[in-house]
């Protein structure tokens, strides 16, 4: 088995150097090569040819190939599919907003939480990505676009916190002033809610923004969108987001998928705003992308939904819709080629 060298943090990689009886700079050397993209050890050009040989025998270094690239005529938004070292794809997308360019990342090969408006989650979950596997969608997507990134979103394919160690990792990783260094406020992670996690997640009183996708306040149109919250319900997913909001700080973000007739409804906005009430967060109403696969459709009552939450003293956005023309939503492109796989 070969060692994953970049999914390790500096101290790590000094003591599995210090084992090869190296000193102990060499760590934080390599670290430094790996966070800038290198592919290979033949271009870690200050190490000794033997050392070289003996790393490129005992470790690798992952490196997705681009599957399929789409760059949207309309904002220049760019859509990547990556392709894994196990054949595996995921997806990033790249956003180019004036505040500066932001990534969307995905945290899981597929995703188990089932909900019924997500590309992401039909064929369930296939595996879970590394560290490495999570830096490299931000630094290919850097090297291969030629825009630095000064945000990360962890919107894309799979469930952050169904892969949450991998996750915390990861953040470490790229915040790392050796590496990337993105700082945790230039860092959001969404959710679709999994309590006992964002539990732990307060503890560590991250400075970054916790994005929770709501997408209903009442449980029986909630349950009905997302399995999740069967076992957890609406009213402990709030209790909890109070409890992060407490320990941390830090506003949530509620994500809310307009749904037509769904999700929609006046009745449904003033639940929302009795919910909020004495948990200061903001709502950010999503436009639903529509995905063959699924019967919803977008609504036609944005306006007005936001209105009425703005009424009651709600701070809301409407996200603005990016990519429109090159499937931007995640987990539609990974779908796309899963189907032309099958019919090959
Ligand atoms: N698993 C995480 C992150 C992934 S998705 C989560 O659930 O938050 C990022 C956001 O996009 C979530 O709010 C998700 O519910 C939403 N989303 C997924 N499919 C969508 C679609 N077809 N249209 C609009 N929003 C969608």
């Amino acid at each position: 088995m070969q060692t994953d060298l970049k999914s390790m943090n500096i101290e790590e990689m000094t003591a599995f150097l210090g084992e090869l009886g190296e000193p102990s700079f060499r760590g934080k050397q390599i670290f430094r090569w790996l966070h800038r993209g290198v592919t290979s050890f033949e271009e870690m050009s200050d190490l000794s040819k033997g050392l070289r040989e003996r790393l490129s025998q005992s470790c690798f270094i992952t490196a997705p190939t681009v599957e399929r690239k789409q760059v949207s005529k309309l904002d220049g938004t760019i859509k990547y599919l990556w392709h894994l070292r196990d054949g595996n794809c995921v997806e990033t997308v790249l956003m180019r907003y004036h505040h500066g360019n932001t990534v969307c990342i995905s945290s899981q090969v597929g995703c188990r939480m089932g909900c019924a408006f997500c590309a992401s989650t039909i064929g369930g979950k296939v595996r879970d990505l590394t560290p490495a596997e999570m830096l490299d969608q931000v630094l290919f997507t850097q090297i291969d676009s030629g825009f630095p990134i000064s945000n990360i979103v962890l919107m894309g394919i799979g469930e952050p916190l169904d892969n949450m160690d991998t996750v915390l990792r990861f953040l470490e990783l790229v915040n790392s002033p050796e590496g990337l260094n993105i700082g945790m406020r230039h860092i959001s992670l969404s959710t679709c809610g999994l309590v006992e996690q964002i539990d732990k997640l307060a503890q560590l009183r991250l400075q970054l923004t916790l994005s929770v996708s709501l997408h209903a306040p009442d449980d029986e149109t909630r349950s009905k969108l997302m399995p999740v919250n069967r076992s957890v319900g609406v009213e402990k997913l709030f209790a909890c987001c109070k409890r992060y909001f407490e320990t941390t700080g830090r506003r949530i973000s509620y994500e809310y998928s307009m749904i037509d007739g769904v999700n929609d409804h006046d009745w449904q906005a003033d639940l929302l705003v009795r919910h909020l009430k004495g948990t200061p967060g903001h709502v950010n109403l999503i436009p639903l992308n529509e995905v063959a696969e699924s019967p919803f459709k977008p609504s036609r009552r944005i306006r007005e939904f936001q209105q009425r939450l703005e009424e009651q003293g709600i701070t809301v956005t409407v996200r603005r819709r990016l990519g429109g023309d090159i499937d931007a939503s995640c987990g539609q492109l990974r779908r796309k080629r899963m189907e032309e796989n099958k019919n090959d």
